[in-house]
C-alpha cells in the first residue's frame, strides 16, 4: 500500500518450534494509532518484539516505508520501542537515558545538549533531567521513556503495555499524554494492551488477538457494532 508506513506480510512470529502467531497481515497508514489487544499470553510482546528486531521473524516479512527490513537488526530499523516497565537504565539521570542512543552513535556533545532538550520539552520533563529514574514517579519515568524512544527521529513507536504499572489516573492522563504527542509530533503508534479502554479511547484501528489467531481487526466502532466473533462480543463487552 503506497501510504502505508509499516507492512506486516504473512508474518510467523514467535520461537524455535513454537509458533505465536501465524499468518499476520497488517497495513498502517502514516500517522496511524493502531493497538494490539487481547488477553495476557495472546502474542502481542511477540508480534512487537519482531516488528522491532528483537526477535527473528519466523516467516513473511516487516517492511517500513516500503523498505524490507525483516532481517535488519533493531538498531537499524528505525522504530522506537517503549517498554512496560519503562527498561530506564537505573543508575543513569534522565538525560543520560534519553542521550543514550545519540551517545552510542557518537553524535557530538552540542547536538545531543539540544536534541535532548527538544525531546525533554515535547515530554514536559525539562525539571526532571537531572533526576535518576528512582526519585521520578511513574508518569515521570513514563515521560522519560518516551522522550528516549523519539529521541533518535523515529517515525514509528512501539508500546508494549506502557500504561499497567500505573494507577488509574494517572494511566488516564497518560493516554492523553501519549496522543498529545502523537498529535503533535505525528509518528505512528503500535500500542501493545489487555485493556478495552486503552484501546477503544486511543486507537484508529484494533488488531485484536486472542491465543496467537487474530479475532478481527477494525476501528472500535465496528468492533462494537459488528463484532466477528463470540470472543470478541465477550472482551469487548458488548451483547449480540
Ligand atoms: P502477551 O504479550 O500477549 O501477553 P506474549 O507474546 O508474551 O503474550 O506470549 C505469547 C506466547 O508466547 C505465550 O504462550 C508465552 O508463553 C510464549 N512465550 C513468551 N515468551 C517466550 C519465550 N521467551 N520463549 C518461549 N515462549 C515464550
Ligand atoms: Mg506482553
Amino acid at each position: 500500500m503506497a501510504d502505508s508506513v509499516l507492512s506486516l506480510q504473512n508474518l510467523d512470529v514467535g520461537f524455535p518450534g513454537m509458533t505465536v502467531v501465524h499468518d499476520l497481515n497488517l497495513d498502517v497508514a502514516d500517522g496511524a494509532f493502531v493497538s494490539l489487544l487481547g488477553p495476557s499470553g495472546s502474542g502481542k510482546s511477540t508480534v512487537l518484539r519482531t516488528i522491532a528486531g528483537l526477535l527473528p521473524a519466523l516467516g513473511g516479512r516487516v517492511a517500513l516505508e516500503g523498505r524490507d527490513i525483516t532481517t535488519f537488526p533493531p538498531e537499524r530499523r528505525n522504530v522506537g520501542i517503549v517498554f512496560q516497565n519503562y527498561a530506564l537504565f537505573p543508575t543513569m539521570t534522565a538525560f543520560e537515558n534519553i542521550a543514550f542512543a545519540l551517545r552510542v552513535a557518537k553524535k557530538p556533545k552540542a547536538e545531543i545538549e539540544k536534541r535532548v532538550h527538544e525531546v525533554a520539552a515535547m515530554a514536559r520533563i525539562t525539571d526532571q533531567l537531572d533526576k535518576k529514574p528512582a526519585s521520578m514517579s511513574g508518569g515521570q519515568q513514563q515521560r522519560v521513556a518516551i522522550a528516549r524512544a523519539l529521541v533518535t527521529g523515529s517515525r514509528v513507536l512501539l508500546f508494549d503495555e506502557p500504561l499497567s504499572n500505573l494507577d488509574a489516573k494517572v494511566r488516564a492522563s497518560m493516554r492523553q499524554e501519549i496522543k498529545r504527542l502523537q498529535t503533535e509530533l505525528g509518528f505512528t503508534a503500535i500500542f501493545v494492551t489487555h485493556d478495552q479502554e486503552d484501546a477503544l479511547t486511543m486507537s484508529d484501528v484494533i488488531v485484536v488477538l486472542n491465543h496467537g489467531k487474530i479475532e478481527q481487526i477494525g476501528d472500535g466502532r465496528t468492533l462494537y457494532r459488528k463484532p466477528a466473533t463470540p470472543f470478541i462480543c465477550e472482551f469487548i463487552g458488548v451483547s449480540n
